[in-house]
């Protein structure tokens, strides 16, 4: 049976696992093999800044390296940005995340380009320095779907 290896990295409990798992095994079974799993907790693969979240039902594939399991997420304060700059400061492809999340919130994807979209990676740096938690790449991520118009 193929395998991969696979690194799961548990954040509540502060420890982490690597593994050996048979490509096609579900990663709630992986989870609930090394952790104990809690419905509320979030799931995320790859790089954990990346905010990729999986499902727990989701399945290892043969390119996954890393899972990681965080508690139940913390609210997004319902301030608009305080124009700190912290995201700007921070985004290692000089793009403008406040601004493109400005554009996101106001659709207009010609502002968003401006701000640098092209030049995100999606890395999450942004979003994980903002003081204010503002959802910077879930917006990148949803001003990249709108089409040109
Ligand atoms: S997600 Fe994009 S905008 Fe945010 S820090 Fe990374 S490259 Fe910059
Ligand atoms: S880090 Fe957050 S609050 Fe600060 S400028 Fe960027 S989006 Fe605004």
């Amino acid at each position: 049976m193929l395998s991969t290896p696979l690194a799961v990295h548990d954040h509540v409990r502060r420890r982490s696992h690597y593994l050996d798992v048979a490509v096609g095994t579900p990663v709630q079974y992986v989870l609930e093999k090394v952790s104990s799993w809690e419905e509320g907790f979030v799931v995320r693969g790859g790089d954990l800044l990346r905010d990729l979240r999986l499902r727990i039902d989701a399945v290892v594939g043969g390119g996954e390296l890393e899972i990681h399991l965080t508690g139940p997420e913390r609210t997004i304060i319902p301030e608009p940005c305080i124009r700190c700059a912290w995201c700007v400061e921070a985004c290692p492809t000089l793009v403008h995340p406040a601004f493109v999340l400005e554009a996101a919130q106001r659709r207009d994807l010609k502002m968003a380009e401006r701000a640098g979209l092209g030049a995100c990676i999606e890395c999450g740096v942004c979003a994980h320095v903002c003081p204010s938690r503002l959802p910077i790449l879930d917006a990148i991520r949803e001003i990249r779907g709108l089409k040109p118009g």
